[in-house]
């Protein structure tokens, strides 16, 4: 799947467009129990074509005072990572040095850019953004971020420019999974770990984009793609420590892939960026194994394992239902359990409940415990149906759907989870009228 980075010098209007670009979409996803809304990653869909967004600004605290330095690392890691830029200019301010020197930088690679001139409220300010032609990166798009002119066409535009949508050739079929993580937590020694006691049994395959390298993975009755070895390998010292970096880093394994094996480190526990990896787990609706790794490291009495896991349990809250595994690359303890967990949670996802179970099993549930009575009427949840789509969606139909709130969606997902078999696996709940 193709992502389009926004990238451009503070108070541009990055986040902004960026909101203006995943609206409808978002409407939608964020519905998705538990899943916190995400300001800075989404989906577009445009005229049928489908894309991620990042916007790079979203990632820095206080982007008034954020450094000239990280932002040029980023517009680096942006055209590493992305498909195509749009590098956003203001017609207010005028063009500065500082959007001289992003030019400079974007216009030493091949990507796809689109240099895009924001604030252009009204048809005067037209005549402001031509100006920006002096920058060197073709035609400037007038667009105004805050009403939405313009915007339609810049779509348009960037749909042209993105390459097409590849596919994995015959291996496409093949369970996919990939092992995601912030730096050092040791998803590569997990591969290593992984491939090192049999290497003949591994087949590389390299991706579709530059230095991704896809493995296929034939064992103890297990057939599958672990994605992006190389990536996992890939070491890049440069600003490791930021949110903005791993989730520009994994997104595209994430997207692509069937279930995601989160790592976290164990001396470190669980932090804001492995919760930024999550959410696009989540997000993007993927099975997920946590592998809780450098368990060697750890000092432990009776009671390590049971609190460690509770803390990671309450920090993923409200998705709990997630298989947990302390495991150590160094002596290999439990890698091996979590990949064939992770190919159960892919079986468990593409699982297809049918009509009459959950009739039989998950409605009477509701019937006898309906929403709240709201504005004096009762809510009456009639029947349940799974909609044939990638990741688990169910369609619960009431006579007044408007009425239910989180909370009850909160309750039939976990009445869910008790009755089915749905561990590491996010599921989508919608209410519809009768
Ligand atoms: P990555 O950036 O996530 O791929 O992490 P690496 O696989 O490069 O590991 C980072 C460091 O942690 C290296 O020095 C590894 O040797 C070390 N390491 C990785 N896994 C383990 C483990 O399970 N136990 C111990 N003791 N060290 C580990």
């Amino acid at each position: 799947s193709n992502i389009v980075a926004i990238v451009g010098r503070p108070n541009v209007g990055k986040s902004t467009l960026f909101n203006r670009l995943v609206q409808r979409r978002d409407a939608i996803t964020d519905s998705v129990a538990g899943v916190t809304r995400d300001r800075h990653y989404g989906r577009v869909d445009w005229v049928g074509r489908e894309f991620s967004i990042i916007d790079t600004g979203g990632y820095v605290d206080g982007s008034d005072d954020i450094f000239e330095g990280e932002i040029r690392r980023q517009v680096r890691l942006a055209i590493d990572e992305a498909n195509l830029i749009l590098f956003v200019v203001d017609v207010e301010t005028g063009m500065t040095d500082f959007d001289k020197e992003i030019a400079d930088i974007l216009r030493r690679y091949k990507k796809p850019m689109i240099l895009v001139a924001n604030k252009v409220d009204n048809p005067q300010r037209f005549a402001e953004a031509a100006d920006f032609y002096r920058l060197g990166m073709g035609e400037p798009y007038g667009i105004s971020s805050i009403n939405g002119s313009g915007t339609g066409e810049l779509l348009d535009k960037v749909v042209e420019l993105l390459p097409p949508d590849q596919d994995l050739g015959e291996e496409e079929e093949l369970p996919k999974l990939a092992i995601v993580g912030r730096p050092n937590v040791g998803k590569s020694s997990l591969v290593n770990a992984m491939f090192e006691e049999d290497r003949n049994i591994v087949t590389e395959i390299s991706g579709t984009t530059r230095d991704t390298v896809n493995t296929r993975f034939t064992k103890f009755g297990m057939d599958f793609l672990l994605l992006d070895t190389a990536g996992v390998r890939k070491k890049t010292k440069v600003h490791e420590d930021l949110e903005f970096y791993s989730v520009m880093r994994s997104v595209r394994t994430i997207e692509n892939a069937d279930v995601c094996m989160l790592v976290l480190d164990a001396t470190l526990g669980i932090e804001s960026q492995d919760l930024a990896i999550f959410n696009l787990i989540q997000k993007n609706r993927k099975g997920v194994v946590i592998l809780v790794n450098k368990w060697d490291l750890i000092n432990k009495d009776t009671n390590t394992m049971r609190d460690f896991e509770a803390l990671v349990r309450k920090r993923c809250a409200p998705f709990v239902d997630i298989p947990i595994f302390f495991t150590s690359a160094l002596t290999r303890q439990r890698v091996l359990k979590a990949v064939e967990e992770a190919m159960e949670v892919y079986k468990r996802r593409i699982t297809k409940i049918s009509t009459s179970k959950l009739n039989d099993t998950i409605v009477p549930i509701l019937k006898d415990n309906p929403p709240p009575m709201t504005k004096g009427k009762e809510i009456k949840i009639k029947f349940a149906t799974m909609l044939p789509t990638h990741a688990p969606t169910f369609a619960f139909y009431a006579n007044l759907p408007q009425y239910i709130k989180e909370p009850y969606k909160r309750f039939v997902e976990n009445q869910m989870r008790k009755l089915y078999d749905l561990s590491g696996v996010p599921i989508q709940i919608f209410f519809r009228k009768k």
